[in-house]
Protein backbone atom coordinates (compact mmCIF):
# COMPACT_ATOMS: atom_id res chain seq x y z
CA UNK A 1 0.00 0.00 0.00
CA UNK A 2 1.54 3.17 -1.08
CA UNK A 3 2.48 5.66 1.55
CA UNK A 4 -1.25 8.27 0.27
CA UNK A 5 -3.45 5.65 0.59
CA UNK A 6 -2.37 4.42 3.87
CA UNK A 7 -2.72 7.85 4.82
CA UNK A 8 -6.23 7.77 3.29
CA UNK A 9 -7.42 4.78 5.24
CA UNK A 10 -6.17 5.99 8.52
CA UNK A 11 -8.43 8.92 8.14
CA UNK A 12 -11.50 7.23 7.31
CA UNK A 13 -11.42 4.98 10.13
CA UNK A 14 -10.18 7.93 12.84
CA UNK A 15 -13.62 9.48 11.55
CA UNK A 16 -15.39 6.53 12.26
CA UNK A 17 -13.97 5.79 14.92
CA UNK A 18 -14.89 9.14 16.60
CA UNK A 19 -18.67 9.51 15.22
CA UNK A 20 -19.47 5.94 17.00
CA UNK A 21 -21.38 6.15 20.24
CA UNK A 22 -21.06 4.33 23.39
CA UNK A 23 -24.14 1.33 23.21
CA UNK A 24 -25.66 0.32 26.72
CA UNK A 25 -27.71 -2.40 27.28
CA UNK A 26 -30.58 -1.24 29.28
CA UNK A 27 -32.80 -3.35 31.73
CA UNK A 28 -36.93 -3.32 31.13
CA UNK A 29 -39.41 -5.13 33.02
CA UNK A 30 -42.33 -7.32 31.66
CA UNK A 31 -46.33 -8.10 32.47
CA UNK A 32 -46.42 -11.00 34.77
CA UNK A 33 -50.33 -10.93 35.61
CA UNK A 34 -52.21 -14.14 33.87
CA UNK A 35 -55.12 -13.41 32.03
CA UNK A 36 -53.57 -9.99 29.98
CA UNK A 37 -51.81 -9.33 27.36
CA UNK A 38 -48.02 -8.86 28.20
CA UNK A 39 -45.58 -6.71 26.83
CA UNK A 40 -42.01 -5.44 27.36
CA UNK A 41 -42.06 -2.05 28.84
CA UNK A 42 -39.48 0.61 30.28
CA UNK A 43 -40.40 4.19 30.98
CA UNK A 44 -39.15 6.48 28.12
CA UNK A 45 -37.10 8.63 30.64
CA UNK A 46 -34.71 6.51 30.36
CA UNK A 47 -33.73 6.42 26.90
CA UNK A 48 -34.37 10.55 26.80
CA UNK A 49 -31.91 10.82 30.09
CA UNK A 50 -29.28 7.90 27.93
CA UNK A 51 -29.89 9.75 24.32
CA UNK A 52 -29.38 13.16 26.04
CA UNK A 53 -25.81 11.99 27.31
CA UNK A 54 -24.58 10.75 23.73
CA UNK A 55 -25.05 7.31 24.54
CA UNK A 56 -27.27 4.07 22.58
CA UNK A 57 -29.90 2.72 23.95
CA UNK A 58 -30.47 -1.27 23.74
CA UNK A 59 -32.95 -2.44 25.79
CA UNK A 60 -32.73 -5.78 27.54
CA UNK A 61 -35.83 -7.79 28.36
CA UNK A 62 -36.51 -10.27 30.96
CA UNK A 63 -34.92 -13.25 29.91
CA UNK A 64 -35.22 -17.15 29.36
CA UNK A 65 -31.65 -17.97 30.20
CA UNK A 66 -28.37 -16.09 32.26
CA UNK A 67 -26.24 -16.96 29.62
CA UNK A 68 -28.43 -15.07 27.46
CA UNK A 69 -28.07 -11.84 29.57
CA UNK A 70 -24.13 -12.86 29.76
CA UNK A 71 -24.05 -12.59 25.38
CA UNK A 72 -25.46 -9.53 25.96
CA UNK A 73 -23.35 -7.49 28.08
CA UNK A 74 -20.07 -8.51 25.95
CA UNK A 75 -21.58 -7.04 23.49
CA UNK A 76 -22.13 -3.71 24.80
CA UNK A 77 -19.86 -1.28 26.27
CA UNK A 78 -22.13 -0.34 30.04
CA UNK A 79 -24.89 -1.38 31.65
CA UNK A 80 -28.09 0.59 33.02
CA UNK A 81 -30.62 -1.23 35.59
CA UNK A 82 -33.72 0.52 35.98
CA UNK A 83 -36.48 1.33 38.35
CA UNK A 84 -39.52 -2.00 38.84
CA UNK A 85 -40.51 -4.79 40.87
CA UNK A 86 -39.49 -5.97 44.11
CA UNK A 87 -36.52 -8.81 43.85
CA UNK A 88 -37.78 -11.77 45.52
CA UNK A 89 -36.78 -12.18 48.88
CA UNK A 90 -35.39 -15.98 48.27
CA UNK A 91 -33.08 -13.89 46.51
CA UNK A 92 -31.73 -12.89 49.73
CA UNK A 93 -32.24 -15.44 52.26
CA UNK A 94 -35.49 -14.05 53.38
CA UNK A 95 -38.96 -15.21 53.89
CA UNK A 96 -41.41 -12.80 51.97
CA UNK A 97 -43.18 -10.45 54.29
CA UNK A 98 -46.31 -9.26 53.75
CA UNK A 99 -45.74 -6.40 52.70
CA UNK A 100 -42.92 -7.05 49.72
CA UNK A 101 -44.81 -6.49 46.74
CA UNK A 102 -44.98 -8.77 43.44
CA UNK A 103 -41.98 -9.94 42.10
CA UNK A 104 -40.69 -10.72 37.90
CA UNK A 105 -38.85 -14.55 38.51
CA UNK A 106 -37.27 -13.55 34.59
CA UNK A 107 -35.96 -10.15 35.43
CA UNK A 108 -34.52 -10.94 38.69
CA UNK A 109 -32.54 -13.90 37.16
CA UNK A 110 -31.72 -11.77 33.93
CA UNK A 111 -30.59 -8.57 35.94
CA UNK A 112 -28.52 -10.68 38.57
CA UNK A 113 -26.51 -12.23 35.78
CA UNK A 114 -26.09 -8.96 34.04
CA UNK A 115 -24.52 -7.59 37.22
CA UNK A 116 -22.50 -10.26 38.21
CA UNK A 117 -20.70 -10.28 34.97
CA UNK A 118 -20.52 -6.85 34.94
CA UNK A 119 -18.63 -6.98 38.27
CA UNK A 120 -16.27 -9.77 36.82
CA UNK A 121 -15.64 -7.86 33.41
CA UNK A 122 -15.34 -4.56 35.37
CA UNK A 123 -18.27 -3.15 33.25
CA UNK A 124 -19.35 0.40 34.04
CA UNK A 125 -22.91 0.15 35.50
CA UNK A 126 -25.57 3.12 36.60
CA UNK A 127 -28.20 1.56 38.67
CA UNK A 128 -31.21 3.77 39.70
CA UNK A 129 -34.14 2.62 41.94
CA UNK A 130 -34.76 -1.05 42.24
CA UNK A 131 -30.95 -0.95 40.44
CA UNK A 132 -29.22 -0.39 43.53
CA UNK A 133 -31.43 -3.25 45.66
CA UNK A 134 -30.78 -5.41 43.28
CA UNK A 135 -27.12 -4.76 42.60
CA UNK A 136 -27.08 -5.48 46.11
CA UNK A 137 -28.59 -8.90 46.13
CA UNK A 138 -26.24 -9.45 43.68
CA UNK A 139 -23.15 -9.27 45.17
CA UNK A 140 -24.31 -10.62 48.04
CA UNK A 141 -26.49 -7.88 50.53
CA UNK A 142 -29.56 -7.94 51.72
CA UNK A 143 -33.06 -5.33 51.55
CA UNK A 144 -35.94 -3.89 53.78
CA UNK A 145 -38.78 -5.32 52.26
CA UNK A 146 -41.11 -2.25 53.23
CA UNK A 147 -40.02 0.90 54.95
CA UNK A 148 -43.02 1.99 56.51
CA UNK A 149 -43.20 -1.08 58.27
CA UNK A 150 -39.55 -2.08 59.22
CA UNK A 151 -38.65 1.16 60.12
CA UNK A 152 -42.03 3.33 61.55
CA UNK A 153 -39.65 6.75 61.93
CA UNK A 154 -38.68 6.54 58.34
CA UNK A 155 -39.23 9.68 55.91
CA UNK A 156 -42.02 9.05 53.11
CA UNK A 157 -40.18 7.87 50.51
CA UNK A 158 -42.57 6.36 48.70
CA UNK A 159 -44.12 9.69 46.98
CA UNK A 160 -47.49 10.26 45.53
CA UNK A 161 -45.93 13.87 44.12
CA UNK A 162 -45.29 14.14 40.74
CA UNK A 163 -42.09 12.21 39.10
CA UNK A 164 -39.82 15.33 38.99
CA UNK A 165 -40.60 16.83 42.47
CA UNK A 166 -38.09 16.73 45.23
CA UNK A 167 -39.33 14.92 48.65
CA UNK A 168 -36.26 14.75 50.81
CA UNK A 169 -32.66 15.85 51.37
CA UNK A 170 -29.60 13.10 50.65
CA UNK A 171 -26.45 13.43 51.71
CA UNK A 172 -23.40 12.79 49.99
CA UNK A 173 -20.02 11.43 50.97
CA UNK A 174 -16.97 14.05 49.88
CA UNK A 175 -14.84 12.47 47.38
CA UNK A 176 -17.15 9.79 46.48
CA UNK A 177 -18.00 9.01 42.04
CA UNK A 178 -21.62 9.86 43.31
CA UNK A 179 -20.67 13.69 44.20
CA UNK A 180 -17.95 14.35 41.93
CA UNK A 181 -20.65 13.59 39.63
CA UNK A 182 -22.98 15.52 40.59
CA UNK A 183 -21.08 18.02 41.83
CA UNK A 184 -22.82 18.67 45.42
CA UNK A 185 -22.66 16.53 48.39
CA UNK A 186 -25.77 17.89 49.52
CA UNK A 187 -29.00 17.56 47.28
CA UNK A 188 -32.74 16.58 47.52
CA UNK A 189 -34.44 13.99 45.52
CA UNK A 190 -37.85 12.41 43.87
CA UNK A 191 -38.30 9.25 45.71
CA UNK A 192 -40.44 5.99 44.59
CA UNK A 193 -39.29 3.20 46.53
CA UNK A 194 -40.34 1.52 49.52
CA UNK A 195 -37.13 -0.68 49.54
CA UNK A 196 -34.47 -0.21 50.60
CA UNK A 197 -30.75 -1.96 50.76
CA UNK A 198 -30.10 -3.37 54.39
CA UNK A 199 -27.18 -5.22 54.78
CA UNK A 200 -24.22 -4.05 52.19
CA UNK A 201 -23.02 -6.51 49.98
CA UNK A 202 -18.89 -7.49 50.84
CA UNK A 203 -17.83 -5.24 47.84
CA UNK A 204 -19.40 -2.19 48.44
CA UNK A 205 -19.89 1.23 50.10
CA UNK A 206 -22.48 3.18 51.13
CA UNK A 207 -21.78 7.29 49.19
CA UNK A 208 -25.21 8.41 50.13
CA UNK A 209 -28.01 8.81 52.22
CA UNK A 210 -31.54 10.31 53.58
CA UNK A 211 -31.51 12.16 56.69
CA UNK A 212 -33.26 9.13 58.40
CA UNK A 213 -30.50 6.71 57.59
CA UNK A 214 -31.99 4.88 54.08
CA UNK A 215 -29.08 4.30 52.13
CA UNK A 216 -29.46 6.08 48.56
CA UNK A 217 -26.45 5.33 47.13
CA UNK A 218 -23.67 2.64 47.03
CA UNK A 219 -20.18 2.57 45.05
CA UNK A 220 -17.66 -0.52 44.42
CA UNK A 221 -14.99 -0.15 47.15
CA UNK A 222 -12.74 -1.28 44.09
CA UNK A 223 -11.44 0.93 42.74
CA UNK A 224 -11.04 -0.42 39.23
CA UNK A 225 -14.80 -0.99 38.50
CA UNK A 226 -17.11 1.98 37.74
CA UNK A 227 -20.52 1.40 39.38
CA UNK A 228 -22.62 3.93 40.58
CA UNK A 229 -26.14 3.10 42.05
CA UNK A 230 -28.25 6.29 43.39
CA UNK A 231 -32.06 5.17 44.89
CA UNK A 232 -33.84 8.18 43.39
CA UNK A 233 -35.09 8.38 39.79
CA UNK A 234 -32.56 10.99 38.05
CA UNK A 235 -34.16 9.94 34.39
CA UNK A 236 -37.12 12.01 35.52
CA UNK A 237 -34.74 15.28 36.11
CA UNK A 238 -34.23 15.74 32.29
CA UNK A 239 -35.49 18.93 32.30
CA UNK A 240 -34.56 20.06 36.35
CA UNK A 241 -33.16 23.62 36.71
CA UNK A 242 -30.94 21.78 38.95
CA UNK A 243 -27.64 20.15 36.68
CA UNK A 244 -27.69 17.58 39.71
CA UNK A 245 -29.37 14.62 38.15
CA UNK A 246 -28.40 15.23 34.32
CA UNK A 247 -24.22 14.68 36.19
CA UNK A 248 -25.12 11.09 36.90
CA UNK A 249 -25.59 10.07 33.19
CA UNK A 250 -22.90 12.61 31.85
CA UNK A 251 -20.10 10.87 34.11
CA UNK A 252 -21.46 7.85 33.10
CA UNK A 253 -21.17 8.72 29.02
CA UNK A 254 -17.33 10.03 29.75
CA UNK A 255 -16.28 6.79 31.38
CA UNK A 256 -17.66 5.14 28.36
CA UNK A 257 -16.44 7.36 26.27
CA UNK A 258 -12.83 7.46 27.43
CA UNK A 259 -13.03 3.88 26.93
MN1 LIG B 1 -35.75 7.92 49.07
Amino acid sequence: MSSTLTQSFQDSRTLRESRSAPVVAVSATSDTQPGYSHRVRLNSAYITALENAGLVPVVVPPLTSASAARDILSRVDGLVITGGEDVDPSRYGQDRSPQCGVSNAARDETEIALIREASETRKPLLAICRGPQVVNVALGGTLIQDIPSEIPAALPHNSNDARSTRVHDVTIDEGSRIADAIGETAISVNSFHHQSVKDVAPSLKVTARAPDGIIEGLEPKAEDWWMMAVQWHPEEMNDSPEPWDRGLFRAFADRLTEG
